[in-house]
């Protein structure tokens, strides 16, 4: 077979199609379309196969991307999909929300030369999809089973990815969580213009078959505690995220009509998954023939003003009180919010909500930035005489998350946390202060990205293997 490799001189980077945006702020699919088989084959023969791959190195879950690109330009699609699924317990989830701008895409080394970058995360999506359609995507049947149980506090991507890989090992996992569904932020979080709603519950459903028990609706420290779950199972691993919204202190912040981002993200997930939503209805969280304001610079920011557009916002503002450059969220998802006819309002910052009951308006001034703090951004800093109103019948904020109170939640004073609030961890061992409970994902991190939590997930999976086999492997030897 001739080289199929090294095309990148020849062949231009190109990502699949865009769905147009006056088609795509209509419905809620997601933007961007499938690689024909052809296209995925020519794109990934764009990689040089680099001896040391920087996308690799910068992937959290460690991919073999350039192995999985080349069984890919040479049609060897079943092979690819072994390579990718090993490494990756959501593969063609990470292949469609990474922000691969900023890990394994932002160091391919042909973007860095100027040749633009292979488009690694579209063509792990191609691979995976595929999979899906043929059928090679099975549940995991472990080896042996074995009587030692975990349970799983949280089903996000921490939890379901640890359990995945405990049942690879024959652990009985029961993974516990608040809400109805499964997912985490994969499933109330994330809209469905990013990842459908469909592309999780498959994996979700997999799990089950693979002999993962769910108990849904059943929240940790409202029905059970901590202590009676360590009571159930061999060892307990706490993956429940973020969840405590930050708030903004601003006269006129209690009016009516301003509202959390989970509120108004979870309220549309809920509604385009046939749920019964009351406050949607009745136009609380609901965006339609509104002038929406947004606050935030985040991803959260993001797929709020994106939802609103569809809702059917008369007019979507997104205010940041920094620049374009200095802003978390991803530049891609900026452009195709632009495309959809957000409005940015950079270095712009709230003072104040007008409005009787219910908010009308934004009150806000422009910000300047001034000289870089400790962690290197700079610091805004308003100017005076700068102020200005936006009209606003809907505000969201999205300011960032951080954790909830656990120890209180969890009636376990003993568990300790960081100064944050996240609980703190040996990253050796990956436990807590508490013998046999772990923890993984963003309760650990704060607020970070699905594949950072896959990657906690597996590693908290394989720590949890090394104690109940290491405490196993002490109790025979004291029986003998
Ligand atoms: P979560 O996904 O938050 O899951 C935690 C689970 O624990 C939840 O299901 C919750 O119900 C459950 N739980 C909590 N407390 C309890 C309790 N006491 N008892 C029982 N269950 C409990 N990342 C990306 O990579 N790309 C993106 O595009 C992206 N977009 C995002 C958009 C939004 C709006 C938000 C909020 C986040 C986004 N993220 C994105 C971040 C990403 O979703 C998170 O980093 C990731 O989901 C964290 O995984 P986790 O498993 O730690 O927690
Ligand atoms: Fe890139 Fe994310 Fe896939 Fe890693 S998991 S290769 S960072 S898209
Ligand atoms: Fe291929 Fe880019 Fe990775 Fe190098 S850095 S192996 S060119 S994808």
């Amino acid at each position: 077979m001739p080289n199929q490799m090294l095309r990148f001189t020849k062949i231009g980077t190109e990502m699949p199609d865009k769905r147009p945006a006056d088609i795509r702020r209509e419905d809620w699919q997601e933007v961007y379309g499938e690689f024909a088989r052809a296209k995925a084959e020519e794109q990934a023969g764009r990689c040089s196969q680099c001896g040391v791959p920087f996308c690799q190195v910068h992937c959290p879950v460690q991919n073999n991307i350039p192995d999985w690109l080349k069984l890919t330009a040479e049609n060897r699609m079943e092979e690819a999909y072994e390579v990718s699924q090993a490494t990756n317990n959501f593969p063609e989830i990470c292949g469609r929300i990474c922000p691969q701008d900023r890990l394994c895409e932002g160091n391919c080394v042909i973007e860095q030369s100027g040749h633009g970058t292979v488009t690694i995360g579209s063509i792990e999506k191609y691979i995976n999809d595929t999979a899906w359609e043929m059928g090679w995507v099975k549940p995991v049947k472990p080896l042996r089973e074995r009587t030692e149980s975990v349970g799983i506090i949280g089903g996000g991507p921490a939890g379901l990815a640890a359990a995945e890989e405990l049942r690879k090992k024959g652990y009985q996992v029961h993974v516990y969580d608040r809400y109805d569904r499964m997912g985490g932020l994969m499933i109330y979080g994330i809209p469905s213009f990013k990842l459908e709603k469909e592309v999780v519950e498959r994996r979700t459903r997999l799990l089950a078959d693979a002999g993962v028990q769910y108990h849904a609706n059943v929240e940790i420290g409202r029905d059970a505690t901590l202590e009676e779950l360590r009571g159930r199972h061999d060892s307990v691993l706490i993956a429940t995220g973020v969840y405590k919204a930050r708030d903004l202190k601003a006269p006129g912040s209690g009016l009516g009509n301003i509202v959390p981002a989970m509120e108004f993200l979870t309220a549309s997930n809920r509604k385009g998954l046939g749920d019964s939503v009351p406050d949607f209805d009745s136009g609380r969280l609901n965006a339609a023939g509104k002038d929406v304001v947004v606050i935030g610079g985040g991803d959260t920011a993001m797929d709020c003003v994106r939802t609103s557009v569809r809702q059917g916002a008369t007019s979507v503002k997104c205010l940041y009180r920094r620049n374009r450059a200095n802003m978390p969220g991803s530049q891609r998802e900026v452009a195709n919010a632009e495309e959809e006819g957000v409005e940015f309002v950079w270095q712009a910052a709230p003072e104040a909500f007008d409005g009787e009951g219910v908010v009308t308006g934004v009150r806000a001034h422009r910000m300047h930035l001034g000289i870089p703090d400790a962690s290197g951004r700079q610091t805004p800093q308003m100017i005076e005489g700068s102020g200005f109103t936006l009209q606003a019948d809907i505000v969201i904020k999205a300011l960032g998350f951080d954790p909830e109170d656990l120890p209180a939640l969890f009636d376990a004073p003993e568990l300790k946390v960081s100064r944050w609030g996240t609980v703190s961890i040996s990253y050796r061992t990956m436990m807590t202060n508490l013998e046999g409970v772990f923890a993984a994902g963003d309760i650990v991190r704060g607020a970070s990205l699905v594949v950072w939590a896959i990657r906690d997930g597996r590693d908290a999976a394989a720590a949890i293997d090394r104690f109940l086999s290491e405490r196993a492997t002490a109790q025979l030897q004291a029986a003998e």
